[in-house]
This record gives C-alpha cells, sequence and structure tokens, in this order.
C-alpha cells in the first residue's frame, strides 16, 4: 500500500477572556493561559486530536468572532442562555454556577441584590452578570472590558456593588485579590451552567460533547475540577 505522510493535527482555535479566574487568566507577566476552562478545552483537543490555540478577546467579541469564523470555539465561563442558544451552538454543561453581589467589606446596609435600588453596579460587559444588573430598578450600571477593572471600580468606591459568577467572586476573595476590601453578600441568585460556543449547527458541537462524556468517564474531569476547586 500507499505510505501516508504523518498528518499535521488540525488547529482547534479557541477564544477567550481571561480576566476570569479560577477558569481564564493569565499569571502577571505571563501570556500562558491557566485555569480550569483551559485545562479542559486542552484536554478536549487532546481527545479531538487536534491544536489548541487560544486567543484572547472581550467577552463580548466572543459570539460575534465564532460567526465570522475567526475561532472555532469560545470557553470562557460562559453561561448556557436562550439568548445565546439562539445565535450559536452551545455544549452540554460542564459546571454549575450561579450569581452573587459583592460589596465593600464595610458596606452593612447591602444584604441583598434588593438592596441595590438606584445605586452603582460594576459589571463586565455582555454577561449574564449585566444582565441581572440592568433589571435592578434605577440601578446605574457601569459596563467594563474585563473584570479587573470591575473590582477595581468597587475598590476605588466608584460602585456599591459588582454581580459577578460566584466561583469568580470566591476565588478573587480567596486569593488575596479582594480580600481586603470585598465580601459577597446574600444567596446565589440565578443558577446557570457553563457551556463551550461553536457556530450554530457546527459538526464540532457533537464532538465536543463525546470528548467532554469521554473525560467525565475516564476521570479526567474530575483530576481538573479537584486541582481547580478541590475535593
Ligand atoms: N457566566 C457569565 C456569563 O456567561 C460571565 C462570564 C464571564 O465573565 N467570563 O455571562
Amino acid at each position: 500500500g500507499e505510505k501516508k505522510a504523518a498528518q499535521a493535527p488540525k488547529v482547534l482555535k479557541v477564544g477567550t477572556e481571561p480576566t476570569f479566574a479560577p477558569f481564564e487568566f493569565q499569571k502577571e507577566g505571563s501570556k500562558e493561559f491557566d485555569g480550569f476552562d483551559m485545562d479542559l478545552i486542552r484536554a478536549i483537543g487532546k481527545q479531538l486530536n487536534m491544536k489548541v490555540e487560544i486567543l484572547n478577546m472581550g467577552f463580548d467579541a466572543l459570539i460575534p468572532a465564532i460567526n465570522a469564523g475567526n475561532i472555532d470555539v469560545a470557553i470562557a465561563g460562559m453561561s448556557i442562555t436562550p439568548d445565546r442558544q439562539k445565535a450559536v451552538d452551545m455544549s452540554d454543561p460542564y459546571y454549575v454556577s450561579g450569581l452573587v453581589v459583592v460589596v465593600g467589606k464595610d458596606n452593612a446596609a447591602v444584604k441583598s441584590v434588593n438592596d441595590l435600588n438606584d445605586k452603582g453596579i460594576a459589571v463586565q460587559i455582555g454577561t449574564t452578570g449585566a444582565e441581572r444588573a440592568a433589571k435592578v430598578p434605577g440601578a446605574k450600571v457601569k459596563n467594563f472590558n474585563t473584570n479587573a477593572e470591575v473590582f477595581l471600580e468597587l475598590k476605588n468606591k466608584g460602585v456599591e456593588a459588582v454581580i459577578i459568577d460566584k466561583p469568580v467572586a470566591e476565588y478573587f476573595l480567596a486569593t488575596g485579590g479582594g480580600k481586603d476590601y470585598a465580601k459577597i453578600v446574600g444567596d446565589t441568585m440565578e443558577a446557570e451552567s457553563y457551556g463551550i460556543s461553536l457556530k450554530k449547527n457546527s459538526p464540532l458541537t457533537k464532538d465536543i460533547n463525546k470528548a467532554l462524556l469521554d473525560l467525565k468517564k475516564n476521570g479526567e474531569y474530575e483530576k481538573l475540577y479537584t486541582k481547580w476547586f478541590g475535593a
């Protein structure tokens, strides 16, 4: 028979927004992408025999980039919502999350989202947190491109509160970032699950779901989960 040259693996172009630790972030002074999502998509790439290439973009640019064909998938702690499912394919859920309110450590007045009427709220643009903030009566919502700016606005007292995903708020408080000036108040508001986004009707969607399932079966998913979130 004919000899086949070794085929170079196909490239999986991945978009993310890396100010969302512990899901995606860049360590100070490093351009490398770290975090649970990053480990997960690399494991999926391995499973699919594809070479993973990660691109840094604005959160609100991810879905347009998919639809423009600039990236194959987005993984960015992106919650599965009906609106997004109209615009793109979303994989099976891979992480259960939710939204919380974060305020200044010394803030005794705000105990939940119900105390935020007419107040300033900082959010990342295009997120479910931004959508939730927009529903607060009279709230002055300030949208930022990165979560670093969102938390900085709280630190500088430019807003009363931040609405953001619970695991990200918890990580931010636990790793020192906001320990000195911030705290979480109230219950988790919206239950949300994260999914990987792809172009509508992409043939890759079923491959990604299969890879996710395989990683759950072979214990790799659990290993990554424990690495980032503990037992
Ligand atoms: N989970 C939220 C959303 O999907 C926030 C995601 C993010 O900021 N990376 O909108």
